[in-house]
């Protein structure tokens, strides 16, 4: 069993006439309720959900205060590499992008993880781009020997691997994964992806059920919001969190909101535009869907409304980040991932965390393994 045939059946639902069929009734209900059902977090995502927007928020800071208190854990992404071998139209280091690319070497990781963790941070996630011969497992794994000398905390968020290559990176050291499927929707999947290994969607799917077999502590998923209509890829995103904490129990599965953000090369234009409402509805929904249910929200989103959304079931942000390679370092021009709309430092973040009453969270999780 695999969440695929589960994923394929929303797919062919017609959703849009399910979400626009939902009643007060159907909101009502879900609001009141102590555990939802599938149906009723469809009725939460729905446009009759909109004028109960303040009743869920309530509902939605107090399970989130049950649950995690008033923390927020920091982290900050490392780009290691930029070579990338798919054609993702929406991502500025497609291959098609005439851009430097390059790679970390083990001294220049190092000057990273240093400067890095003189921010305090504990937390680190790292990216390579989706290229298995110039960043391999192996490479992969070596990095993360030397990271985890700084961070206790290592998540990665590269290509989609097999569960004995996720068993390997576990036993190098990595405890947490993030593998967005950037779209549920198995028919738009190859329009956006039209060349490269990224393209078998299946392998990508399942990506996140490897991980959680093989060990991992973490996982987090998500879906590019915009790509599809966002109503259906926060359903599908939603139901998919459900499954995996369902059936791995053990395993902190946690979601991520990702908006698109524009890049270098042509400019993409989403299919559906996802407004700071809608973002924020999404968001409500799957903290009422699932109250212990981790979610992060990035430096893609503006510092305000950053702010703005902290007690609504955010539990992890991203601070002093770069997209670019070697980005917290290196001073040469670089071309980054996608533009961020937050550059505050990590100081700053947690001045501004402090000022709104949160806690900033550098370390939660120390493996007894390293300490023996
Ligand atoms: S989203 Fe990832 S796989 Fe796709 S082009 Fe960008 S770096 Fe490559």
């Amino acid at each position: 069993m695999s969440f695929y045939p589960i994923c394929a059946e929303y797919n062919d639902a017609p959703l849009a006439e399910q979400f626009g069929s939902v009643t007060e009734h159907d909101v009502r209900r879900a609001i009141n309720k102590t555990k939802l059902n599938p149906k009723d977090f469809l009725a939460l995502l729905s446009p009759a959900a909109i004028p109960f927007l303040e009743e869920m928020a309530q509902k939605a800071n107090q399970l989130t205060l049950q649950n995690f208190g008033k923390t927020i854990q920091l982290f900050t992404p490392l780009y290691m590499a930029n070579f990338c071998t798919n054609r993702c139209i929406y991502c500025g280091f497609n291959t098609k992008n005439k851009i430097p690319r390059t790679q970390l070497g083990p001294e220049e990781l190092e000057t990273e993880a240093k400067a890095i963790a003189e921010t305090g941070l504990k937390h680190l996630l790292i990216l390579t781009g989706d290229a298995r011969t110039k960043s391999s497992p192996e490479y992969v794994e070596s990095a993360v020997k030397i990271l985890s000398r700084y961070f206790p905390s290592v998540s990665i968020e590269i290509y989609a691997m097999t569960e004995e290559e996720y068993a390997r990176q576990v036993e190098a050291g990595v405890d947490g994964m993030t593998m967005f499927q950037e779209t549920y929707n198995e028919e738009l999947y190859p329009e956006l992806h039209p060349a490269g290994p990224k393209r078998d969607y299946r392998f990508r799917l399942d990506a996140p059920e490897r991980a959680c077999k093989a060990g991992m502590r973490v996982v987090n998923i998500g879906a590019l919001l915009g790509l599809d209509e966002w109503r259906h890829d926060a359903l599908k995103t939603g139901i998919h969190a459900a499954y995996l904490q369902d059936k791995y129990p053990d395993v902190d599965i946690a979601v991520s909101l990702p908006r698109i953000r524009t890049h270098v090369g042509d400019a993409f234009v989403p299919r559906s535009l996802v407004s700071d409402i809608s973002l924020t509805q999404n968001m409500l929904a799957l903290r009422l869907f699932l109250p212990r249910c981790g979610i992060t929200i990035s430096t893609r989103e503006a510092p305000e409304f950053r702010e703005n959304i902290l007690p609504l079931g955010v539990t992890r942000m991203s601070a002093g980040v770069s997209t670019e390679v070697g980005g917290h370092t290196k001073t040469d021009e670089k071309v980054g991932q996608f533009d961020i709309s937050d550059g505050r430092s990590v100081e700053e973040m947690s001045q501004v965390l402090r000022k709104h009453g949160y806690q900033p969270v550098f370390k939660d999780w120390h493996s007894l393994k390293e300490a023996s």
